[in-house]
């Protein structure tokens, strides 16, 4: 059996105080790497010891195995336990022993037909929520299906304490934002392939031998033919790489996994597969070649190298500017207000998280109350005179049709002709910014985001 951590200890107090105040639905809120399947299997083995039957409903079938072999590790009484995939479990759902609690796990997906039907087969039954990110795209949020949330530790608190290593952000920008579309709750494959600048695979390699050298990195992709591109720049830079996706066979996805567990593998490129689950202890380094409209994807990209070590500084290099849609990976969220559907949300000013900066010289990404005095926290550049630093570190043909693209939009606005050329901190006015977001394709809260910033100041 695993001893617990005192934070998933509290994490079980807080839910059975939820229960015991009446509540029988309940979100619980962990952040991924925290170990919240263990958190479910000693629930599980709680409940099972009482003689209760549970019940686990699971999103992918690669985490599966997992949970069977956690909760078997923490002593749950396996014949009390209905396991299974929600696609499966639901097409059995009228023979299936009645559960007197249910555990959902990535529980943001529980809106979706397959999982209501699971939760109204069972009204009595107490159901737990488990998710890194209470939220969806849409209108609907889980307080459709639930009547409490708990809260776990935040990114921030699990670092300083050691649970979560820490991290240095870059950010790259080899896409054009502007063309990216939507398509079933994420950017279309179509758009992705269209957005990202064919230099990037030239440009993942150089930035990875700058920033990341030696490390062992997981690169995400939005396709198998860019993680090929990736792992042939990679073998000619003579590193180590592979590339797993959705039709590798099995066999050979767990030696290429194997491989890198054991270091003799330092690169690792796939699509759409190390979310969540698959463990890989040793990811040093993230590089994200794939946007995502999505906070639980990016937060489960962006976290897979923080699993903490002695010393550990991780490394998340991100090339198509996730962070200006979801902000750092360590942002605080108000999770609560997230899982409440809009129009019940009590109006309490807009939900931005701290201001970020990012140094034109080393390309870092922070807070702004991690500065000291003027200079990047991650290289000591004064940021007041950047504006123009961008050369020294990669010119290539991207950037200079980048700068050709701008100068045209340049030539048609006024305001746009006198911000370019300008950093955000020379930016004098509201319209500024807002010509400063256009000309370099921010979504438009990024300028009202500054601009507030600006005024607390
Ligand atoms: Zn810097």
């Amino acid at each position: 059996m695993l001893k617990l951590r005192d934070y998933q200890v509290k994490t079980i107090k807080q839910v059975q105080q939820s229960m015991l105040h009446g509540h029988h639905r309940i979100v619980v809120q962990q952040p991924p790497r925290t170990g919240k399947t263990v958190i479910m299997a000693e629930i599980a083995r709680r409940a099972t010891a009482k003689g209760n039957q549970v019940m686990f409903v699971i999103h992918r079938h690669e985490v599966l195995d997992q949970a069977i072999k956690a909760f078997k590790q923490q002593d749950v009484d396996m014949s009390l336990a209905t396991m299974g995939m929600v696609q499966s479990l639901t097409r059995r759902v009228n023979k299936l022993p009645p559960p007197a609690l249910i555990f959902i796990d990535e529980g943001h997906h529980a809106l979706a037909r397959s999982y209501r039907r699971i939760i109204d087969a069972f009204p009595r039954a107490y159901i737990l929520y488990f998710t890194a990110t209470p939220i969806r795209t849409g209108h609907n949020q889980l307080d459709q299906i639930s009547d409490d949330i708990v809260v776990g530790q935040s990114i921030q608190w699990l670092t300083k304490n050691g649970f979560l290593a820490p991290f240095k952000y870059y950010a790259l920008s080899d896409i054009d934002r502007s063309k990216l579309r939507k398509a079933h709750g994420d950017y279309s494959t179509n758009s992705m392939d269209q957005a990202i600048s064919h230099q990037i695979y030239g440009n993942i390699v150089r930035q990875y031998q700058r920033l990341a050298s030696g490390k062992q990195a997981v690169v995400y992709c939005h396709s198998v033919e860019s993680a090929k591109q990736v792992v042939e720049q990679f073998r000619k830079a003579h590193i180590t790489a592979e590339e797993v996706d959705g039709s590798t066979p099995a066999k050979q996805r767990d030696v290429i996994v194997q491989h890198f567990r054991n270091q003799q593998l330092t690169i690792l490129a796939n699509v759409n597969l190390f979310t969540e689950g698959v463990d890989l202890p040793n990811v040093d380094c993230v590089i994200m070649a794939r946007p995502t409209s999505s906070l639980s994807l990016y937060l489960q990209f962006s976290m897979r190298c923080l699993n903490p070590r002695k010393d550990k500084t991780a490394i998340i290099i991100d090339h198509v500017d996730n962070y200006l849609t979801h902000g750092l990976p360590d942002d605080d969220h108000d999770w609560r207000k997230a899982a409440t559907t809009r129009d019940k949300r009590k109006k309490t000013g807009t939900d931005n998280g701290p201001a970020i900066y990012q140094c034109k010289y080393c390309f870092g990404v922070f807070y702004r109350k991690d500065m000291h005095g003027n200079r990047c926290p991650l290289c000591g550049h004064e940021l007041r005179s950047t504006v123009q630093d961008y050369k020294i570190v990669n010119v290539d043909l991207q950037e200079i049709q980048h700068r050709k693209s701008i100068a045209h939009k340049i030539m048609t606005s006024n305001v746009m002709a006198n911000v370019a050329g300008k950093s955000p901190g020379q930016l004098k006015s509201l319209a500024e910014l807002q010509a400063y977001a256009k000309l370099h394709g921010f979504k438009p809260g990024w300028a009202y985001y500054q601009w507030k910033n600006r005024r607390k100041r």
